[in-house]
């Protein structure tokens, strides 16, 4: 099951794309992750994406669909990715689909998450994660059950992301809407496309994904 989650930041696509890795070991397929490790390994994809992060605005469509296409070769991703974060242009979309082809893969099923955007500044202001683990947690919406201690591996330490302030978030969601959201038209046309409600309860967002799964017959 190769599957697209698509969604503003802070819609919930990397904690679902987590539950789904867990559950059914599809590989989460994170271009903003590759590229955070790529920009604090200071290797010259991190150097070129460094600033351009910064501003939110989008890394070239060359670089990310490069980075995707080498990842995608990885014997794990044989028995299922979940791409979170890409495409996120037309460009990379119609770059997704050449590559699946030539490379006897398909895409089946993109999930739409979709959310309010007042409520997407909170959502992504307010989060962090543990600095071993990687556990996602939130200031309001996820607390760890002890305070400062990680429920899943118990570590003390926790971060947060360099972008994840007021002022680039709107400029990430304004490139959202620009550039991410024709992808809606692009695969709806496609007969690809199923929409859930991103505002549920993480829960209930992951029962939504898995119905939909169900009913391609995973
Ligand atoms: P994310 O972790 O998905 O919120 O991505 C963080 C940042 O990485 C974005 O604001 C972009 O600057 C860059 N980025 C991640 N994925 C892509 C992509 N598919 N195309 C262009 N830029 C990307």
């Amino acid at each position: 099951m190769n599957l697209i989650l698509l969604g503003p930041p802070g819609a919930g696509k990397g904690t679902q794309a987590k539950t789904l890795q867990e559950k059914f070991g599809f590989i989460q397929l994170s271009t903003g992750d590759m590229l955070r490790t790529a920009v604090a390994a200071g290797s010259e994809i991190g150097q070129k994406a460094k600033a351009v992060m910064e501003r939110g605005e989008l890394v070239s469509d060359e670089i990310v669909t490069g980075i995707i296409s080498e990842r995608i070769d990885q014997p794990d991703c044989k028995d299922g990715f979940i791409l979170d974060g890409f495409p996120r242009t037309v460009a990379q979309a119609q770059a997704l689909d050449d590559m699946l082809a030539e490379k006897n893969m398909k895409l089946n099923i993109v999930i739409e998450m979709r959310v309010d955007d007042e409520k997407l500044v909170d959502r992504v202001v307010g989060r962090y994660t543990c600095a071993d683990c990687g556990e996602g947690y939130h200031v309001t919406y996820k607390r760890p059950a002890v305070e400062g201690v990680c429920d899943k591996c118990q570590s003390k330490e926790f971060k947060r992301r360099e972008d994840d302030n007021a002022e680039t978030v709107r400029g990430r969601l304004q490139s959202y809407h620009a550039q991410t959201a024709p992808l809606i038209t692009y695969y709806g046309a496609r007969g690809k496309l199923k929409t859930i409600d991103g505002m549920a309860s993480i829960k209930a967002v992951s029962e939504q994904i898995q119905e939909i799964l169900n009913g391609l017959g995973k």
